[in-house]
């Protein structure tokens, strides 16, 4: 039974053209909370027809939404903005239930997705063309910034709020409407993400939600329909390769915020208390289930073992738990696969020397919990070295010079977030820029805000989220060639 201060905020049916459809001809599936594996709620499974609806009404919308003032729109994304912050008590209750994370993450979660939707209705405002000097003495050259178009969003389940709101708020902003597939497993934070859209005046067709488990089925006309002009992706790389191929067909524009695997490097001349404290942010937050993780956690010889030492210790002391408990600092894992992968890179690290400094089994709390652990002298050939583990595991392998431990860095097709502990001005400013990776921490694991770019080079991905640049993934260029005025 899921209770919230707010019941209409407990939401299980579709959110079509502005209707909670509850009944689809597909039944219903069964979703559950990865902490207690209680069966929170049954949803409609939508597919083919359904989807099509949903675009079919975003098309629809999109007429009348695109011709709004920019300030009318601005205005109802910061209603929307309003009402999530009021309602931040149950959505973050909503996100630790079909999520695991702990709650107070979980409010740090709306916090974060509430802020996209501010900064995005400031932008609105602010979409601008140019005026160019023509080449021609009687024309004139003026540029225009329009919608895309209907867009589609598929996004995953490790943060079921901003993944949503990181792209609605500028879509929505540019004049373009949107149809969302959020992850199966994270469902009901989506749709009480559409009430509040409602209450806060969007218009039907302009937000839909699809809920469902037949993926393929909703993905193949989110990518294959012809009125969808942008899809917009969050979640692994493998996905997203898959969804860029069924997009080649009809040419969308693609935005892709794709896996992580990010490095970390702790140079000698780091304070080892601000490492240990960044990395417990970088690695275990969300249960090390988020993409700009620290997976690879290098650290020079000279402070190596004072550094595994220290944070052995902080990652001992943490506290694993239900969510919903206020003292939880690491929830569990979103399903029993998330554990048997975690299991998998332990098994293949300690099989090529590694040793446990602490953790290393699961938890008896439940099939998903798994104790924080810290592996140390992992060697570069290990499985986790190379693939996004996606839990709370943090690998420790040891490098010399600066050179090496960026080359170790860089051995890697994802590039999304990068990590560096250091105090030499000189030695940050060369390791940053020869990183390969679209965000780099220094002296910090905590990087994601509404006013900067997060997106990734390489593997991980195409575009950028968020800051000024977030809206143009939205718009089109068009330029407009005027001749015969009088030469000026
Ligand atoms: P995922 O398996 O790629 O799923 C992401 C979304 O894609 C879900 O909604 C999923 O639906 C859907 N999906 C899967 N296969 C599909 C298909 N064939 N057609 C259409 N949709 C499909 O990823 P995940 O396990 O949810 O999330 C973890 C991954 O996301 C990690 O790799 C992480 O690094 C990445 N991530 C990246 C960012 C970023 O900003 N770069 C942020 C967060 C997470 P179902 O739920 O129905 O399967």
């Amino acid at each position: 039974m899921v209770t919230l201060n707010d019941p209409g905020l407990f939401r299980t049916a579709a959110y079509i053209d502005g209707q909670w459809v509850h009944e689809t001809p597909h039944g219903t599936y069964a979703l559950s909370n990865p902490a207690t594996g209680a069966v929170l709620a049954h949803l409609p499974r939508c597919q083919e027809a359904e989807t099509d609806a949903a675009i079919e009404a975003a098309d629809v919308a999109f007429a009348s939404w695109r011709k709004l003032a920019a300030q009318t729109r601005a205005d109802i994304l910061r209603r929307w903005f309003d009402l999530l912050v009021a309602a931040r008590e149950d959505i973050a209750r909503l996100i630790t239930l079909e999520e695991g994370k702990p709650i107070r993450e979980a409010r740090g979660e709306v916090d974060y997705a509430a802020s996209f939707l501010r900064w995005f209705s400031e932008e609105a405002t602010r979409v601008r063309g140019d005026v160019i000097p023509a080449k021609i003495a009687t024309q004139r050259i003026v540029t225009l910034r329009q919608p895309v178009g209907v867009c589609a969003a598929i996004t995953p389940w490790n943060f079921p709020a901003a993944m949503i709101t990181r792209k609605a708020g500028p879509a929505l902003a540019a004049g373009c409407t949107m149809v969302v597939k959020p992850a199966s497993q994270t469902p009901l934070t989506a749709l009480a993400l559409a009430e509040l859209a409602e209450r806060a005046g969007v218009p039907r067709g302009v937000f839909s939600v699809l809920t469902g488990n037949d993926t393929r089925a909703i993905g193949g006309r989110l990518t294959g329909h012809d009125k969808v002009r942008k899809l917009t992706f969050t979640g692994s790389t493998e996905v997203g390769r898959v969804l860029l191929r069924q997009s080649a067909d009809t040419i969308k524009t693609c935005s892709m915020e794709l896996g992580g695997n990010a490095p970390v490097l702790v140079f000698d001349d780091a304070d080892i208390a601000g490492a240990v404290d960044g990395l417990m942010v970088a690695k275990f937050r969300n249960t090390g289930q988020s993409c700009v993780g620290a997976n690879r956690i290098f650290v020079q010889d000279g402070i190596y073992d004072a550094f595994a030492e220290a944070f052995a210790a902080r990652v001992a002391a943490l506290k694993l738990g239900n969510g919903l408990d206020e003292a939880t600092e690491v929830g569990p894992l979103i399903d029993v696969g998330a554990v048997a992968k975690v299991e998998e890179h332990i098994a293949d690290a300690l099989g090529r020397g590694a040793r446990v400094l602490t953790g290393g089994e699961r938890a008896p709390d439940g099939p998903c919990f798994y104790r924080p652990t810290v592996l140390a002298d992992v060697p570069t050939d290990a499985l986790i070295a190379h693939e996004e583990t996606f839990g709370p595991v943090a690998p420790l392998i040891r490098f010399s010079t600066d050179a090496e431990g960026i080359a170790l860095a860089n051995a890697s097709e994802f590039g999304l977030a990068a990590y560096v502990f250091a105090k030499d001005a000189a030695r940050i400013w060369t390791v940053a820029e020869s990183i390969e990776s679209g965000i780099v921490g220094i002296n910090t694991g905590f990087i994601s805000n509404e006013t900067a770019p997060f997106g990734g080079v390489k593997q991980s991905g195409l575009g950028r989220e968020g800051s000024h640049l977030g809206i143009d993934e939205y718009l089109e260029v068009k330029y407009l060639c005027w001749d015969g005025v009088a030469p000026r």
